[in-house]
C-alpha cells in the first residue's frame, strides 16, 4: 500500500529534534505566546524574505485577520479564485464582505490575471490570489491591477511554503501573505497553526493586536480582537522543522520530476509550470475525463490518491445564498470533476514513486 501522505513518517524522521523542542516548552512553564513564538516569527519572516511575521492559530484566521487589518467588511467585495479550497472564500464572508470569483488559467489552475479586470467594481477592495498546489500565482499583473485600481493584495500562501515567483520567495509581494501550518502542509505543525508575513509594519502591528483580544497591554483593549495565537509548542516544533524545509521541498521536486518524466505520454494532463515559477509541489494534481475510474483502479492497485477539490466553493451548500449556478463558473466546475492528486511528500520513498508511475500507466 502506498498512502497519499504519511505524516507519522515525517515525525519519525525528526523525532529527536521535535521531542526536544516540545520538552523545552513543557519545562519552561510558559505556554502562551512568549519567546518560542517570537523566535519562530523571526525565523519565518527571514525565510520568507519579509520584514514581519505574526504567528496565529491557523490559516483561516490568518486570512480573516488580514482582511480585518485592512478594514474590509460589509459592503466590500474581494476577488477570489473560483478554484480554491473553501477557506479562501470563508475568510471573505466571515468579515461580512462578498467573494467575487474569477476563473483560473486552465493550464496552471491558478487565478487568471487576464480575467480579473472585468470583475473589478467600485466596491472592490482587495485581490486575493491563492498559490494553489504550491505553484505561485502570476503576481506581477495582479500587483499592477491592484496599483491601478488602489486595491490591496492578500496572498493565500497556505500551500506555498518556500515557493518562488521570478526568483523571489513568496512572503511579501502583496500587502499581506497568509500561511497555514496545518500538519499536511509543506511546513506543518503537529496540530493547527498559521501566520501572516508582510513588509507593512502597520498591518503586522494591527494583526498582532487583533490576535490577542485586541490588546497590547494586558487588560487594555483597543480593538475588538479574537484569540488566535500560535501555540508555543507548535512554534517550537516549527523551529525544529524549518531548517529542513528546503531539503524537503527538493525531495518533492524530485518526485514531481519523476512523475513528469514517467507519465509524459500517459494521456493524463500533467501540471504546467510557467518558466517564472518555482513551485514547491504541495500537491501533484493531474487531470483526466476518466478520473473516477482511474482513481478506483489505482486504489485497487494499492495506490492512494485524493481529489483537491471535489466540490468548488460556488457549488457548496454553504454558498447557496450567493445563487451561483454550477455553469456560472464552468472552469472550476469542470476541474472539480476531472482532477486528482497523486501521492506526494518528502517522506515518499523514490521507489514508491516509481510504483505509482507504473500503477498509473497500467490504470489509464
Ligand atoms: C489549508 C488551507 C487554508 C486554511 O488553513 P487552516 O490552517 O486549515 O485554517 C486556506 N487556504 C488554502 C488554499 C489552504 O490549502
Amino acid at each position: 500500500m502506498i498512502p497519499f501522505l504519511d505524516l507519522a513518517a515525517a515525525y519519525r524522521e525528526l523525532r529527536t529534534e521535535i521531542d526536544a523542542a516540545i520538552h523545552r516548552v513543557l519545562d519552561s512553564g510558559w505556554y502562551i505566546l512568549g519567546s518560542e513564538v517570537d523566535a519562530f516569527e523571526a525565523e519565518w519572516a527571514a525565510y520568507c524574505e519579509a520584514d514581519h511575521a505574526v504567528g496565529l492559530a491557523n490559516g483561516l484566521d490568518a486570512l480573516i485577520l488580514a482582511l480585518r487589518a485592512l478594514d474590509i467588511g460589509a459592503g466590500d467585495e474581494v476577488i477570489v479564485p473560483s478554484n480554491t479550497y473553501i477557506a479562501t472564500w470563508l475568510a471573505v464572508t466571515a468579515v461580512g464582505a462578498r467573494p467575487v470569483p474569477v476563473e483560473p488559467d486552465p493550464a496552471t489552475h491558478n487565478i487568471d490575471p487576464a480575467r480579473i479586470a472585468a470583475a473589478i467594481t467600485p466596491a472592490t477592495r482587495a485581490l486575493l490570489p491563492v498559490h494553489l498546489y504550491g505553484q505561485p500565482a502570476d503576481l506581477d499583473p495582479i500587483l499592477a491591477l491592484a496599483r491601478q485600481h488602489s486595491l490591496s493584495v492578500i496572498e493565500d500562501a497556505a500551500q506555498a511554503h518556500g515557493a518562488c515567483y521570478k526568483g523571489r520567495r513568496i512572503g511579501a509581494h502583496g500587502d499581506v501573505v497568509c500561511w497555514s501550518f496545518y500538519p499536511g502542509k509543506n511546513l506543518g505543525a503537529l496540530g493547527d497553526g498559521g501566520a501572516v508575513t508582510t513588509n507593512r509594519a502597520d498591518l503586522a502591528d494591527r494583526i498582532r493586536v487583533l490576535r490577542n483580544y485586541g490588546s497590547r497591554v494586558k487588560y487594555v483593549n483597543e480593538l475588538q480582537g479574537v484569540n488566535s495565537r500560535l501555540d508555543p509548542i507548535q512554534a517550537a516544533v516549527l523551529q525544529a522543522k524549518l531548517p529542513h524545509l528546503d531539503a524537503w521541498n527538493d525531495r518533492r521536486r524530485a518526485i514531481a520530476g519523476a512523475y513528469a518524466e514517467g507519465l509524459r505520454d500517459s494521456g493524463l494532463i500533467l501540471p504546467h509550470v510557467p518558466d517564472w515559477a518555482e513551485p514547491v509541489w504541495h500537491l501533484y494534481v493531474v487531470r483526466s475525463p476518466d478520473r473516477d475510474g482511474l482513481q478506483k483502479r489505482l486504489a485497487g492497485a494499492g495506490v492512494g490518491s485524493l481529489i483537491h477539490y471535489p466540490i468548488p466553493p460556488h457549488m457548496q451548500e454553504a454558498y447557496a445564498d450567493l445563487s451561483l449556478a454550477p455553469d456560472a463558473l464552468p472552469l472550476a466546475r469542470d476541474l472539480a470533476g476531472e482532477v486528482f492528486s497523486l501521492p506526494m511528500g518528502p517522506q515518499l520513498p523514490p521507489a514508491d514513486a516509481v510504483q505509482v508511475i507504473d500503477a498509473v500507466r497500467a490504470a489509464v
